[in-house]
């Protein structure tokens, strides 16, 4: 068999094995492939092997692949750092983004989707891990910024998301999952998500299993599918 397709089916059943062991219904998890830097051809591979959602990182190389996978059935996320000058593509291309973490970026991305008729769905990127070099809002200052959310109607703040520090040990990285699971529990306690099932997006190839037995309703996992990726 393909190796992406194997990899595929082995990755989905460790996500299920890891939801059944901890109680949870597999259904509520959706795996986001992560296909930055990797060619159309292997994208391909994956969609006609059934699955649905990728997770693209660079604005430009989403859009020419997006242009070119229009007729699959593909559902797009966005996962990487957004520029501001970039949230027209990022509010007109994407079906949810991962990673608004600041007021002027929600403005702008809510005016295009605005200009364009949709409905963006976004989640909030937190640096539970209060990193430097990383994005994302800080966790005491997330509570501002989903409350400035509510004046965007164009956009459906759906959860968060995370990228915690790097661990060897996936268990080192638990506390991180957790922290950002009591964060959105606070938040949907104060009605700041559009649905009462908020999101969840945290878990990378070394640690998603972890994330799951947290709560992650959403798994980005890159290379446990398609290998290492080719350098930048
Ligand atoms: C690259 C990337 C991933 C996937 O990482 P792997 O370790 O290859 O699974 C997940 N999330 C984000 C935000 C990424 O940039």
């Amino acid at each position: 068999m393909n190796q992406i397709v194997e990899n595929l089916q082995k990755i989905r059943k460790r996500i299920d094995d890891a939801a059944t062991s901890c109680g949870r219904d597999p259904r509520s998890i959706r795996l986001v492939a992560v296909s930055k830097r990797i060619p159309l051809a292997a994208i391909e591979q994956a969609s006609t092997a059934g699955q649905i959602v990728f997770g693209e990182n660079y604005m430009q190389e989403a859009k020419d692949k997006i242009e070119k996978l229009k007729d699959s059935k593909i559902e797009w996320h966005f996962i990487g750092h957004i520029q501001t000058n970039k949230a027209k593509d990022a509010a007109t291309l994407f079906d949810t983004i991962h990673t608004l973490d600041r007021l002027k970026l929600a403005k702008a991305l809510n005016q295009y989707a605005e200009q364009s008729a949709r409905k963006v769905s976004v989640l909030v990127q937190v640096n539970v891990g209060k990193e430097l070099q990383k994005a994302g809002v800080l966790p005491d200052q997330a509570e501002t910024l989903l409350k400035s959310l509510q004046d965007f109607p164009h956009l459906e703040v759906n959860g968060l998301m995370t990228m915690p520090p790097y661990k060897s040990d996936p268990e080192e990285v638990r506390p991180y999952f957790r922290r950002l699971r009591q964060l959105a529990d606070d938040f949907a306690a104060k009605g700041f998500f559009s649905t009462p099932r908020y999101e969840l997006s945290m878990g990378m190839s070394g640690d998603f299993e972890v994330a799951i037995e947290e709560g992650a309703t959403l798994v980005r996992v890159g290379t446990a599918i398609f290998g290492q990726r080719p350098p930048l």
